[in-house]
């Protein structure tokens, strides 16, 4: 079994004592790959070292974070940042596969949500300018979201461009589901959240086709059963991978084929 892990922030300090054991467990399992997200300029360097150290593994992405827009003077300069990254990547690291993380986030404050509509549009507009995939994180904020994409996506067909990507840590029903989908290309990152007892996420999943959803831990946090509780970490992906293999009736394995496919086909494909 081959998996990819869409959304790892394994270079968090969370696994600073035991990061070499993680990925090694990871490989063990099957996960073949990780794709990191980007936060802010406080974890830049940390990714991309983890990125230089496992070029066969680690892919980096670019982005700002929704949350690091709040309380954050500086946040236009963090833009900024992120822009000169997607357009001169760094020498020797492995190219961005992604504009991400970025998004909408009102479940901590909306205080700044105009800040951070301002910050995602500017992105979702690199991304489709560079043909990257986005990696969007959302919370408390599906409605807004859903909306932006539609004009963001229509924006860039108007230009002749084209906006797609991943919705990571998909946590809606099955009706935003089916609204967003209709926007253009999409991945639906199912995620720990997926093996909780009364998760509606469940009931969206079987609504799904296998062709638009990939798997992800968000590791450290948002660990699935039976490690709840405990600090997530990619190898754990096989639990989601067979809770959605049940849930669409189907085996783990081939769970595993179609979302590494869709993986490819989305951030990996010629350019
Ligand atoms: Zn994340």
């Amino acid at each position: 079994m081959r998996l990819t892990d869409t959304h790892s922030h394994l270079y968090d300090e969370a696994f600073d004592a035991d990061r070499a054991e993680v990925l090694e467990r990871a490989l063990q399992s099957g996960v073949e790959r990780l794709l990191l997200p980007a936060i802010d300029s406080e974890s830049h360097a940390a990714l991309h070292a983890l990125c230089r150290e496992h070029p066969e593994c680690c892919v980096p992405m670019m982005g700002l974070h929704p949350t690091s827009v709040n309380e954050n003077p500086r946040w236009r300069e963090e833009l900024l940042l992120v822009e000169e990254y997607l357009r001169m990547p760094p020498i020797g690291l492995t190219p961005y596969c992604a504009v991400g993380e970025i998004g909408l986030d009102f479940y901590w404050s909306t205080e700044y949500c105009e800040e951070q509509i301002e910050a995602f549009r500017t992105q979702c507009r690199w991304a489709a300018e560079l043909d990257l995939p986005v990696a969007i994180h959302t919370r408390a904020a599906w409605d807004a979201m859903c909306s932006i994409i539609e004009e963001e996506c229509a924006a860039a067909r108007a230009r002749g461009q084209r906006l797609r990507g991943l919705f990571h840590a998909y946590s809606e029903g099955a009706e935003v589901y089916e609204r967003l989908r209709k926007t253009g290309e999409w991945l639906f990152g199912i995620g720990g959240v997926v093996t909780y007892k009364k998760s509606i996420v469940a009931e969206a999943v079987k609504a799904m086709r296998l062709e638009e959803i990939v798997l992800e831990t968000d590791c450290p946090y948002l660990t699935p059963v039976p490690h709840r509780g405990q600090r997530n970490e990619p190898s754990y992906v096989v639990h989601t991978c067979n809770k959605v293999a049940e849930l669409l009736c189907v085996t783990p394995e081939e769970v595993a084929e179609q979302t590494s496919r869709n993986v490819e086909r989305m951030f990996f494909r010629e350019r």
